[in-house]
């Protein structure tokens, strides 16, 4: 079974093949830091998170590359606004994305490149685009000449005619084509620039990710991602830069993905329309594990609508999202529990069964995950596991330990790559607060067996203070962690 990926390119699947056997080279466009994420935002960095750590249990070494955007016109007006430097307000929010991110559980770039610190590759790209005779320098600004590259429109599957109508000249450029988009802007009074054979000047946005892309992973890479709306123009003038710039014949990227909008109450969230919700905002509200579950419980490309009640603030969807998790990590509190007291490999249960079962449905992720990483599917599978570890448990006194064993393993397994069910606070078991509060539950239980019971109330009040709570079973006293 080998994994399948929509590419934009070709607009159908197709089974994924790497350039280098067993690795895979991967490039996602990253926020401008110029505010804070939204929940939208985070749909990218999730998903694309998701594929990767599939990529990485597959058996493949991955090299993500995500870069920062922290020179445009929004930085500059936004720094403007604030009276800051615009490298400020870049260490500002990137500080800020990697709290939300972090907090997000995606894990980090192999290597984050900033524009900023990539000029002289800036430079050294355009260069190369210009000998090839596919751009021109015109007092000060350098653009792209869209009449000289004929396969322009490829990614976006529209023709030239169709995009020039769409296309307009901004006040102050002076380009031979409306399409002809900046590689290099001539400098601005008040605006950062940097020396270039050109004259003062700062980067266009798009040249960025070539410069970056192919200064990392190489002129031709095997996965580029980026929300659906990048795919024109941000995306269509990449292909052509690095084209351009290579000159080598060799596509600069062999699988496009774009994922699908988050929408608010049914109308794209988005900084410049004002409709978001912050990661940061919706992680504290609902925590972070909704947040991803919620995002994850969708096909990356299909739209997702947040419900949000404009009154109330409430979204109906996170709420959902948390019960959802927390049906997730139950099961696994109550298997944790149940392993210190049911287990019994004397017990009639048919372990070899239940071992088949899961494989079962161990086949199903996997066909899930490799139909084009369709997570909406995996979270299915995941739930009917969960259906079938809490139906061992109501329906067995004693269960063998292979059970539990086969059982942490699965969801262990699931969630390396969803992560959706978050860290186990039962593992935390030898740390010095899971101890301390083994000893509180015990002590508890003590005054409870004495009619102490306002010392046994007292010791639930503290716990419960500390964001712990207990659930008394006929086997003993549970515990877990608030979210
Ligand atoms: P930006 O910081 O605006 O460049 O956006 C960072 C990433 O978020 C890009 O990949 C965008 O395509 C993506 N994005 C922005 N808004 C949305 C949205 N409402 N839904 C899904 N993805 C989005
Ligand atoms: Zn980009």
């Amino acid at each position: 079974m080998s994994l399948v990926l929509f590419n934009d390119l070709t607009r159908q699947k197709e089974t994924f093949t790497p350039i280098k056997p067993g690795h895979v080279s991967f490039y996602s466009c990253g926020p401008t830091v110029y505010g804070y994420i939204h929940i939208g935002n985070a749909r990218p960095f999730i998903v694309f998170d998701v594929l990767r750590r599939w990529l990485e249990h597959e058996g493949y070494t991955v090299t993500f590359v995500q870069n920062f955007t922290d020179i445009d016109d929004k930085m500059i007006h936004r720094a403007n606004k604030e009276g800051i430097t615009v490298k400020e307000l870049a260490e500002k929010f990137i500080g800020e994305y990697y709290k939300d991110t972090d907090a997000l559980g995606i894990h980090r770039p192999n290597v984050a490149p900033r524009a900023t610190d990539h000029v002289p590759e800036i430079i050294s790209i355009i260069e190369r685009i210009i000998a090839n005779g596919h751009a021109y320098v015109s007092d000060g600004d350098v653009y792209f000449d869209i009449r000289s590259w004929p396969k322009y429109g490829s990614l976006c599957k529209q023709n030239l005619e169709d995009l020039e109508a769409g296309a307009r000249v901004e006040p102050g450029e002076k380009k031979r084509d409306p399409l002809d988009f900046a590689l290099w802007k001539a400098e601005k009074p008040g605006e950062p620039s940097w020396d270039s054979p050109w004259g003062k000047g700062r980067p266009g946005w798009h040249i960025e990710c070539s410069a970056m892309s192919s200064k990392y992973l190489g002129e031709n890479i095997d996965i580029h991602s980026g929300g659906v709306d990048l795919t024109f123009p941000h995306h269509e003038n990449e292909v052509a830069q690095s084209e351009a710039a290579s000159n080598s014949g060799k596509p600069f990227v062999n699988y496009w993905l774009h994922n699908g909008f988050l929408l608010l109450n049914k109308t794209k969230m988005s900084r410049s329309l004002g409709n978001v919700l912050t990661a940061h905002e919706a992680i504290e509200r609902y925590t972070p594990l909704a947040v991803r579950f919620f995002l994850l419980s969708a096909h990356y490309r299909s739209p997702i609508n947040l419900a949000l009640d404009p009154d109330t603030h409430v979204s109906e969807s996170l709420v959902h999202a948390a019960a959802g998790v927390e049906r997730l990590r139950n099961c696994r509190s109550d298997l944790d529990f149940a392993a210190k007291t049911r287990a019994d490999d004397a017990s009639a249960f048919d372990v070899e069964k239940y071992q088949s079962e899961l494989e079962e449905l161990h086949g199903k992720f996997c066909e899930a995950m490799n139909d084009d990483f369709n997570t909406a599917a995996a979270i299915g599978i995941l739930f009917d596991v969960v259906y079938l570890i809490n139906t061992s448990l109501k329906e067995n006194e004693t269960l063998p330990g292979k059970f539990f064993k086969l059982s942490k393993d699965a969801l262990k397994e699931y969630d390396d790559i969803l992560g959706v069910i978050g860290p186990d606070d039962a593992e935390d078991e030898h740390d010095d607060e899971s101890a301390e509060i083994e000893r509180l539950i015990q002590e508890r239980a003590d005054a409870r067996k004495a009619k102490d019971f306002k010392r046994s109330d007292e010791i639930r009040d503290e716990l419960k203070a500390r964001g712990i709570v207990l659930e008394d079973t006929p086997q003993g006293t549970k515990w877990k962690r608030e979210l």
